[in-house]
């Protein structure tokens, strides 16, 4: 009796024990903030290796999990999880468009310092690199494939994100680049769609709005870029605008990182994240 008695206080504390650890582990879960996951879609690769990445992002310990994480796949880093508003924003569709990975760093990186004085209203998923491997070595491409013109292919990257914002009931997507002096738009501009889902077009007349930066709202998804990312979004019935900010290929303009992360911003207020 005594024996089984003593076993019982054993097993009694071991569960008081894991009790403890988990309350614990909870505790820093909700102490940090930020999830990483790390999507390993064949897409790693170390972002560092682009100098002017490396030279224009913050150095703290949150962008040193995200860089780690990157090394080995698509990395996503979400922020909240509470009642509200599910977003998402990309970065590095095309791997030398810098400006808009380097915000959506700097976002990352304030979002997580700031915190607690600005708590964050639903959740907001950040894709910083759609595809380290090409933002390490600052090409367009990936894998020889423009991912904006195989979202609508199975298997590739864009298509990836379009089932991921799907899996996790995400409502707005901003999908950030930059566009070349000269090049189409060529300026800081909003883009969105009327049909079929209208409010992308409102969303790009907010952004507008908010920052000052014209927009467009073509008629139909899918009829001019059959392959973009944020037109597929939209077919598949999640609204989503594409933001653009002037810089040229592989560099970063002055100022333009500034203008995404503004862009950034203005999508967040709009879809009351913040
Ligand atoms: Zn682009």
């Amino acid at each position: 009796m005594l024996i089984k008695e003593e076993k019982f206080i054993k097993i009694k504390n071991i569960i008081g024990v894991l009790f403890l650890i988990s309350i614990f582990l909870i505790a820093i879960q909700v102490a940090s903030g930020a999830e990483i996951t790390t999507y390993k879609w064949g897409s790693g690769g170390d972002v560092t290796k682009n100098n002017l990445i490396k030279k224009n992002i913050p150095n703290s310990q949150i962008v040193m999990d995200v860089i780690k994480a990157a090394k080995k796949g698509t990395p996503v880093i979400k922020f909240g999880d509470g009642d509200g508003p599910t977003t998402l924003i990309v970065a590095g569709v095309h791997g030398n468009e810098l400006s808009s990975q380097v915000a959506a760093i700097r976002l990352i990186n304030n979002l997580y310092k700031f915190e607690k004085e600005k708590p964050i209203k639903g959740t907001i998923y950040i894709i910083p690199f759609v595809a380290p491997k090409s933002t390490a070595s600052n090409v367009r491409f990936f894998n020889v494939k423009n991912l904006n013109s195989v979202a609508n292919n199975s298997g590739t990257l864009t298509n990836n994100i379009i089932k991921f914002a799907k899996n996790k009931k995400i409502e707005g997507v901003g999908d950030f680049h930059s566009t070349q002096p000269g090049g189409v738009p060529g300026k800081n501009f909003i883009l969105g769609t009327d049909n079929p889902t209208i409010e992308s077009a409102k969303m790009a007349k907010a952004i507008s709005k908010l920052t000052g930066h014209p927009y467009k709202n073509e008629y139909l998804a899918a009829k001019s870029y059959p392959g973009a990312l944020e037109d597929n979004l939209n077919l598949n019935g999640i609204p989503a605008v594409t933001c653009e900010v002037k810089s040229p290929h592989g560099k970063i303009a002055s100022g333009s990182v500034l203008a995404s992360y503004n862009q950034m911003k203005a999508f967040l207020k709009y879809s009351k994240n913040i």
